[in-house]
């Protein structure tokens, strides 16, 4: 009697503690799956990219829907899995092309396997977007001169990054647009972009080319088409007086400016438009060389071309600031003579040399019309007179366009 108790008694309860060490995990299991969920972005046009990490060590996950729904009752599973794991590592790529515009949820939900079907649930918001920015560019003046200004003007209705523009070298000596986010007064954006064109910018048809992409991906293409002048430069003779020829014999003379202003030249000027309106002419009088003009000095000594134009005026004149900026640069300079360069912000620089008296230093705030420097002959100036020069994203030109023209 007791054998066979025994006999029946034993391997039941050796099953019984089998099943209990087996099932285990299926009813110890409290905890819900853990879900670790991200998007790669906030906004998606055609594919929604993100990553999904589900876990549950003890009874394993048993089931894991992945939805897409809206508060206007738009609902669709993009993933749905059934099985049983202890982690998912999951990638997720879901066409969205035909999901209508607005704001959405992505859902994932995932049930463990235990007997208590622990649940969890993450939800992460995102913004479906399938149209491109509307961008529009604008020129100024539509047909540019050699040795001239172009200002592209850019309005995005969105926030939107553009990622590549293409312009033509062998007029800009760049090829690619610096823009700058400048203060939009209604509502997008606006950028802008003051080129520069070389003395020899080649002369007729171009166009630039410029791509903005908004956070969902969503592209739009621009070109604007304008047309280079040709400029015609005067040819002339200066004279400089005996003692100042070493100007333009010495060459060391020359490297010297330009370590002294080599420094200049590697600061980052104002990423702001600190300018307003059109420039004012520094200094009143006949203009006794204008901007361009290839000069021989002193019977072929020296060669070079006038990179500003020289404004005639009685020494001691006072020099005013053709436009609010920043004084980058105020120093006295061998063939320069005294001088000064303001940044007025977006790669734009004014240049005032020869000055008797520099009356601002490195670093001043000046308004437009502010008397920076007296009028004077100092470095390689045959008479008193101002020179007056424009930069230009490092190009100087025609500093009278900007009087003419509001950029
Ligand atoms: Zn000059």
């Amino acid at each position: 009697m007791r054998w066979r108790k025994l006999l029946v008694i034993t391997p039941t309860l050796i099953l019984i503690a089998a099943l209990a060490v087996l099932f285990y995990p299926f009813y110890s299991d409290r905890q819900p799956p853990l879900i670790d969920v991200s998007l790669s972005s906030n906004s998606f046009s055609f594919k929604l990219n993100g990553h999904m990490r589900i876990v549950d060590l003890k009874a394993g996950v048993k089931e894991v829907t992945v939805r897409i729904e809206s508060e206007r009752g738009f609902k669709q599973v993009v993933f749905a899995g059934k099985g049983r794991k202890r982690e998912i590592d999951k990638d997720l790529g879901f066409n969205i092309q035909f999901v209508p515009e607005g704001g959405y949820k992505l859902v994932v939900e995932a049930k463990d396997a235990s007997i208590w079907k622990n649940s969890a649930q993450r939800e992460l918001s995102f913004i479906i977007d399938h149209t491109p920015p509307d961008v529009t560019v604008s020129l100024k003046p539509r047909k540019p001169k050699q040795g001239g200004t172009l200002a592209v003007y850019v309005a995005v209705n969105e926030q939107a990054l553009s990622d590549y523009s293409v312009i033509d070298p062998n007029v800009f000596r760049r090829s690619s647009l610096q823009l700058y986010r400048v203060k939009s007064e209604g509502e997008g954006y606006r950028y802008e972009a003051i080129l520069g064109l070389s003395t020899e910018a080649r002369v007729g048809k171009s166009s630039l080319f410029i791509s903005f992409v908004d956070p969902a991906g969503n592209r739009s293409y621009k070109k604007a088409d304008f047309e280079v002048r040709g400029s015609s430069f005067e040819i002339g003779v200066v004279n400089l007086p005996k003692g100042k020829l070493r100007l333009l014999t010495d060459r060391s003379l020359a490297e010297e400016d330009d370590l002294k202003l080599s420094r200049m030249r590697k600061m980052e000027g104002s990423r702001e438009k600190l300018w307003s309106g059109r420039f004012i002419m520094p200094v009143r009088g006949p203009i006794s060389s204008n901007f361009g003009k290839f000069r021989v000095y002193n019977n072929g000594l020296a060669r070079s071309r006038h990179m500003g134009v020289d404004i005639v005026a009685r020494a001691g004149t006072p020099v005013k600031a053709a436009n609010s900026g920043v004084v980058l640069f105020a120093n006295r300079l061998n063939i320069r003579g005294n001088a000064i360069i303001i940044d007025h912000g977006l790669g734009v620089r004014s240049h005032y040399y020869h000055l008797r008296k520099i009356l601002v230093k490195q670093g001043d705030k000046v308004k437009k019309g502010q008397t920076i420097g007296l009028v004077g002959s100092t470095g390689r100036a045959s008479g008193p007179h101002l020179h007056w020069g424009m930069e230009v994203d490092g190009i100087f030109v025609d500093p009278i366009e900007w009087t003419r023209y509001e950029f």
